[in-house]
């Protein structure tokens, strides 16, 4: 109705093919007339003092204000003396849970039409600690941190995740046999949190029985719930199982209930400025923010647009095997509104 006011959400279109497929989506949701305003931010080209980075302070400011946000793929500028983009973004938002769903998509055929289960990343910690030195010439080490504060907000997470989702079993994805304090304390919060979850089932699998398991039969999975490396690794598994990386969003949980969601690819300097891109995994990510925002109207209605305009196949861009062009693909989403 006309008395909905419009949310306001950060977008960053990012580098490379991330102006072209950020136009895809903000097409589509003007099409849909989802009650969206985009507020655009842009990486800027000498660093903020106030971040050490290339990103502006005002950037996340608008993200930490508006709650939510969408960030286009961003290059990494070579060069010393600031700190990298992704980094800037998981320390200053608090970024600590990374969601990547994966879903056979109807109509694009890979080896397995029967995916739908969801990876859930802690952001963290663990082994991407950075606490790395040499002990003494030819020995080195790697500190792997595992607090109770982090592992219970990411099982948090995980289960009301599920449970909002209408989904039914999480599965904790561990190497506890080998490490006991670790991986045991990483457990430990998991079941903590299960036992507020009688209507979740809750499992523990070790990760490399969790590797062989996904690669012979991935529909034997719901939600998976991961310290960092573990996590780093299946995410991308799962990726590779539905069609790559055209196609799979992912969101980013942040301190205060921010979400910032993004597309799992680069910035494709090879196809950028081409009009060549597929912009399905920015177009998913965007409706993976209208779920965290609650416009799941909205959200189905793209979510089954982009569904069938794949599954047509009339529209496809050139990594599925098509010809279409990113805006040819993006009218035939708007039309299958
Ligand atoms: P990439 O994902 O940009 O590209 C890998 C291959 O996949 C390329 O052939 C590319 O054309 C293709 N591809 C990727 N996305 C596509 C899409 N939407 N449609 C069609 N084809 C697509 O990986 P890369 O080349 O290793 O990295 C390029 C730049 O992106 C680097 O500067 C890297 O640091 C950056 N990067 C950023 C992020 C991020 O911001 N989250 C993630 C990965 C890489």
């Amino acid at each position: 109705s006309s008395s909905i006011k419009p949310i306001r959400a950060t977008l960053f279109p990012g580098d490379g093919i991330g102006p072209e497929i950020a136009e895809s989506v903000k097409q589509v949701f003007s099409a849909a007339q989802v009650p969206i305003e985009w507020e655009d931010h842009f990486v800027g080209d000498k660093v903020d003092p106030r971040t050490e980075s290339f990103l502006t302070w005002e950037s996340l400011e608008s993200v930490r204000r508006n709650g939510v946000g969408l960030k286009g793929p961003m290059a990494t500028p070579i060069g010393k003396g600031h700190r990298s983009l992704n980094l800037t973004l998981r320390k200053e938002l608090g970024l600590y849970a990374n969601v990547r769903p994966c879903y056979s998509l109807p109509g694009y055929k890979t080896r397995y039409d029967d995916v739908n289960l969801v990876t859930i990343r802690e952001n963290t910690e663990g082994e991407y600690s950075g606490l790395e030195h040499q002990v003494v010439r030819g020995v080195v080490e790697s500190l792997k941190i595992i607090t109770r504060q982090a592992s219970l907000r990411v099982a948090e997470y995980a289960f009301h995740y599920a449970k909002t989702h209408g989904r039914q079993r999480v599965s904790a994805i561990h190497k506890a046999n080998i490490m006991r304090k670790t991986d045991g304390l990483f457990l430990k919060c998991c079941r903590e949190v299960a036992e507020k979850y009688p209507e979740i089932t809750y499992e523990e699998v070790i990760i490399d029985n969790c590797c062989m398991m996904l690669v012979k039969n991935p529909a034997l999975f719901d939600v998976l719930v991961m310290p960092n490396l573990y996590g780093d690794i299946i995410s991308d598994l799962c990726a590779g199982l539905i069609g790559g990386l055209g196609l799979t969003p992912s969101c980013n949980i942040g301190e205060g209930g921010i979400a910032l969601a993004e597309a799992v690819h680069g910035s494709a300097p090879d196809i950028a400025g081409k009009n060549l891109a597929n912009p399905t995994a920015l177009l998913l990510s965007a409706v993976s923010m209208l779920r965290h925002l609650e416009l799941h109207d909205k959200a189905d209605q793209i979510h089954n647009a982009i569904l069938k305009t794949i599954a047509e196949g009339k529209y496809r861009t050139v990594d599925l095997g098509g010809n279409a062009s990113t805006t040819d693909y993006t009218n035939a989403v708007c039309d299958n509104l």
